[in-house]
C-alpha cells in the first residue's frame, strides 16, 4: 500500500492544507498522522476536523495530551505551556472529544507507529544513532515511523544485526542515521529502520517548509517530501490570538 504519513501538524491550517493538497497530487491509499495535531498554533479546531475527515489513523502526541491534562505541562518551554493553556481555554469540546480517543502508539500493522519512540511513545527525543539503535532494537516492526522531534530524519541497522526482543540490546551497535532534505529516497527493502517523516507545522530542521513522508509498503520505499505554504497566515492567525508572538516568528525559520 501507498501511504502519506504526516506528524506534529500543530494547530497550523496553512500547513496544513498545503499538505493534503500536495497528497492528492500523489495519489495515495491511506494517511496516518503521528500525533500533535494541536499546540503551538492558532487553529486547533479546523485541523482536528479536516486531521478526523482526511486520516485513516492518528496518534495522539504530548501536546495533545497536555491539551486533555492527561500531561503535565511542567516539562515544556513556557510558550509550550502558554499555548497548551491557550487551546484548552478556546478549542471545541469536540476537539478534545476527538483526541481522547487516540493512543500514542500503534504496533498492530506491518509499520510500528509511535508518537516519539518504541520505548517512550510520548516524550523521548530520538536524534542520535545511538539511541536510536536502542529504539530500533526494541521497535514491534521491521518499519517504525516516528514524530515528535520535528526533525525529518532516519535510523538504519543491518537486520542481521537486530537482537531478538527478548534479548539484552546491544550498546556497541549504533544505528546510522542522517537528517533527510526534501526529495531524498530510502530503499526499506532490507535492515530495520527508524524514520521521522519531519513535522507538517512546526519543521525545527532548518527548513520552514511543511514535511511529509511517502511510504510504499509494497516497493519498501520512501521518499520525503517538503512543501511551500503560507507562512504568513499561520503567523498572522497567532499574531491575533493570546499565543507569544514567538511562536509566529520560529515558522519563518523551521526552527
Ligand atoms: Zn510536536
Amino acid at each position: 500500500m501507498r501511504l502519506a504519513i504526516l506528524s506534529d501538524i500543530h494547530a497550523n491550517l496553512p500547513a496544513l492544507e498545503a499538505v493534503l493538497a500536495d497528497i492528492d497530487g500523489a495519489g495515495v491509499g491511506e494517511l496516518w498522522c503521528l500525533g500533535d495535531v494541536v499546540g503551538y498554533g492558532a487553529q486547533p479546531d479546523e485541523c482536528t476536523r479536516l486531521v478526523r475527515e482526511r486520516c485513516d489513523l492518528c496518534l495522539v502526541g504530548n501536546h495533545d495530551l497536555a491539551v486533555l491534562d492527561e500531561l503535565d505541562v511542567s516539562a515544556f518551554s513556557p510558550a509550550a505551556a502558554a499555548a497548551v493553556r491557550w487551546t484548552q481555554e478556546t478549542a471545541d469540546p469536540s476537539t478534545l472529544d476527538f483526541l481522547r480517543e487516540l493512543d500514542p502508539a500503534d504496533e498492530t500493522r506491518d509499520v510500528a507507529l509511535y508518537h516519539a519512540s518504541p520505548r517512550d511513545p510520548v516524550w523521548e527525543y530520538v536524534l542520535w544513532p545511538d539511541q536510536a539503535a536502542e529504539c530500533i532494537a526494541i521497535q514491534a516492526a521491521r518499519v517504525s515511523l516516528i514524530g515528535h522531534s520535528h526533525v525529518a530524519l532516519f535510523f538504519v541497522m543491518a537486520q542481521d544485526r537486530r537482537p531478538a526482543r527478548s534479548q539484552a540490546v546491544e550498546l556497541d551497535d549504533a544505528a546510522r542515521g542522517a537528517q533527510a532534505g526534501a526529495g531524498t529516497r530510502l530503499d526499506l527493502s532490507e535492515g530495520r529502520w527508524l524514520i521521522n517523516p519531519g513535522s507538517v507545522g512546526q519543521p525545527r530542521d532548518g527548513d520552514p517548509r511543511a514535511a511529509w513522508l511517502e511510504l510504499d509498503t509494497d516497493s519498501w520505499e520512501a521518499t520525503y517530501h517538503r512543501v511551500e505554504y503560507e507562512i504568513d497566515r499561520a503567523a498572522a492567525a497567532i499574531e491575533e490570538t493570546d499565543l507569544p508572538e514567538h511562536l509566529a516568528r520560529r515558522l519563518y525559520v523551521g526552527q
